[in-house]
């Protein structure tokens, strides 16, 4: 290397590692929405941007979410990405994340099944101090209730992606698609409304769910 003595190369490397560190990327995007409104995708998508820039990345999921696959994250328009599942409380996310500390991208899937623990949105807040963090989750349940660990992390995270379905309500008299903004997730059993006592988790897809607007999301 012409011009260039040992020194000069070690300084350079030096200024090199001081600039990758520098670079690093930190923050918590929170991704929102009802079901069907492409949480998934969305949060599958961006974890592939940086995959593809270099960085590392690892996918957390709760364990009680076991649709299409125990190991694999994979959306409603099948994307998929290896996923590890982890105790949907505050010591099974903090070991996880315990031993993904050199992990440069962290992405959560549906936080709303985690327990109501305000140590686990204490916990998100801290390590994305330290690297960016994608979470998404339902905004609210079948009863258009929020979510405890959703509603506290939502307003303290740096940016909020929300996303909405499209409400698939069907008039009975015209027999015609309402087709506005979806931003609640319609439980049916039988396809009739679920009454609000019914338990708030059911795992389920399109036959027990259905994504509606406001005006057409009902509880019996
Ligand atoms: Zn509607």
């Amino acid at each position: 290397m012409v011009g260039k003595d040992k020194y000069t190369l070690f300084f350079d490397l030096l200024l090199v590692e001081k600039m990758s560190r520098e670079a690093r990327d930190f923050g918590l995007t929170v991704i929102v929405g009802p079901m069907f409104s492409g949480k998934t995708t969305e949060l599958l998508r961006l974890l592939t941007r940086y995959k593809m820039a270099g960085y590392t990345v690892a996918l957390l999921k709760p364990s009680i979410d076991k649709r299409y696959s125990e190991r694999e994250v994979v959306s409603h328009d099948g994307l998929k990405m290896e996923a590890l599942a982890v105790e949907p409380n505050y010591s099974g996310l903090e070991e996880a994340l315990r031993k993904l500390e050199d992990v440069e991208v962290i992405g959560i899937d549906e936080l709303q099944f985690f327990e109501p623990d305000m140590k686990i949105v204490e916990l998100i807040l801290r390590v994305s101090l330290e690297k960016r963090v994608f979470v998404a989750a339902l905004n609210l349940d079948f009863r258009g209730e929020p979510w405890e660990v959703v509603k506290e992390l939502l307003p303290r995270a740096d940016d909020v992606v929300s996303l909405q379905a499209v409400c698939t309500y069907v008039d009975p008299k015209t027999g015609k698609r309402c087709g506005a903004p979806a931003t609640r997730t319609q439980r049916l059993i039988d396809g009739k409304p679920a009454p609000r006592d019914a338990p708030r988790i059911l795992i389920g897809g399109r036959e027990s769910y259905e994504p509606r607007c406001r005006r057409h999301h009902e509880i019996s």
